[in-house]
């Protein structure tokens, strides 16, 4: 008989699962799911019976199906079962054999949070509850929003007005009510405290639940446990489920946590400063032998334009920070070329269309064949600083301000192919010392390339 319960993740104390039960009453930690007496040979011989059940393939390894009555209602849209693809193309280029991407873009709303958001919706609207209300940073509102639709339920949303715009419409169209507010934190509070409505925050259990799924998947495509596992941290939930995954079948993986940096506008999402979770993504961390890499713009911008091409796969920057972290891994040989390794990819490209259209204006000037040199770049920053210029005024400025001594000669040359790339244009033509002169400006492109 398997044995569910809800585990306080920091001291330890187990409770019998309660929709509202959410935290441990000893030391206020997010308890997590969990079923304490798994024998591995029952998840191996576990077997995925029908796609269109989603993560309720896992019925007996889920929590939440411990208390809902018998013939209720699984709110479910295929979640879950996504594919793992070796990506051998991705692995050759960094020198690993067995790199596999678990790919949650495949999910309904497009993230892994539909697992949970199958989980927790089919427990509380089984145990009566018609209306939720989501502190949300976008894709958990989006998500709980369409699993309480498909369950008939009622939605508000309260979100900090900062959200990805794509995202916030998304859930302007799935919810019943949307509130912007000034911080994240303040969603939180606000839901906390709405009467008569199921709050979801990212902290509840019963989301936990469905993430978990992730890793028995994982376990059973696999048959055994992989050696390396690389997570974006965000709000830590999402680690926290697997961890807890991967303890139950025993197994011994080195956890990477994948945070961004906090100047990144893109990253926002794993860029929650202080993770609800923080002091256990900490302990996971250290207990699995891993590390948390930080990854800025520039990584996720390179490791998207890496996927695409390689792979043909296209994902959102935060589906993307994985392979990030697994570039950085491999560029400081952190990673053994026989390792088992899992990226998981958290999302997809569609959600946030605004990096599409940055990346590829990005992608207009930074292509191989478009790598310019240390003097055609300060040619560049000086026509941008000094306004339109021509040659003679260029060498003069880039002797003078940045120290490059080179002939006039070299200089023409430098235009001439700058015009090429379509870097520099003409502006227009001035006599100079009785000789007629071209008078050269930085094209839009080659603005792009500055920046
Ligand atoms: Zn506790």
């Amino acid at each position: 008989m398997l044995r569910y319960v809800l585990k306080c993740p920091i001291c330890g104390k187990e409770y019998t699962p309660h929709p509202l039960h959410v935290r441990c009453r000893e030391c206020n930690s997010p308890l997590v799911p969990t079923i304490s007496n798994i024998d591995i040979r029952y998840v191996l011989g576990l077997r995925i019976k029908d796609t269109n059940l989603g993560v309720w393939n896992f019925e007996s390894l889920l929590v939440s199906n411990s208390f809902v009555k018998e013939n209720y209602n699984r709110i479910t849209m295929g979640e879950g079962v996504t594919p793992l693809l070796h990506v051998k193309n991705l692995g050759k280029m960094l020198g690993v054999d067995n790199v596999l991407i678990k790919d949650e873009s495949r999910n309904p709303t497009g993230t892994f949070i539909d697992r949970g958001a199958s989980t927790l919706i089919t427990l509380v609207s089984n145990a009566g509850f018609r209306k939720v209300s989501v502190a949300s940073l976008g894709d958990l509102g989006i998500s709980v929003s369409a699993y309480a639709r498909r369950a008939g339920m009622k939605v508000r949303v309260v979100m900090p007005h900062k959200v990805t715009p794509s995202k916030a419409y998304q859930t302007l169209l799935l919810a019943d009510d949307v509130e912007f507010v000034s911080t994240y934190e303040e969603a939180i509070s606000k839901v906390m405290k709405l009467r008569k409505s199921f709050p979801v925050t990212p902290l509840n259990p019963y989301l936990l639940d469905g993430y978990k799924t992730i890793y028995y998947e994982i376990f059973l495509s696999l048959k055994r446990h992989p050696d390396v596992l690389i997570v974006p941290i965000g709000d830590g939930a999402l680690l926290t489920a697997i961890w807890f995954s991967i303890k139950e079948l025993k197994g011994d993986v080195t956890i990477v946590g994948v945070k961004g940096c906090s100047s990144t506008v893109i990253l926002k999402d794993i860029s929650v400063e202080k993770p609800l979770y923080e002091p256990l993504i900490k302990d996971i961390v250290k207990e699995s032998n891993g590390l948390v890499i930080d990854i800025c713009e520039d990584d996720v911008l390179k490791a998207t334009r890496i996927l695409s091409l390689s792979e043909g796969i296209l994902v959102e920057p935060v589906g993307a920070s994985s392979i990030a972290a697994l570039i950085k891994l491999t560029e400081r040989n952190l990673i053994s070329s026989k390792d088992i390794v899992i990226a998981l990819i958290t999302g997809g490209s569609l959600r946030d269309t605004a990096i599409l259209r940055l990346l590829s204006n990005r992608q207009l000037i930074s292509g191989d064949e478009l790598r310019i040199g240390f003097t055609k770049s300060k040619i560049l920053e000086a026509l941008v600083i000094y306004g339109p210029l021509h040659s003679y005024a260029i060498w003069k400025i880039i002797r003078e301000k940045y120290g490059i001594k080179v002939s006039l000669r070299v200089i023409y040359q430098h235009m001439e192919e700058l015009e090429k790339l379509g870097l520099v244009k003409i502006h227009s033509y001035k006599r100079v010392s009785g000789r007629m002169r071209k008078i050269y400006e930085v094209t839009r492109k080659g603005m792009l390339y500055l920046r």
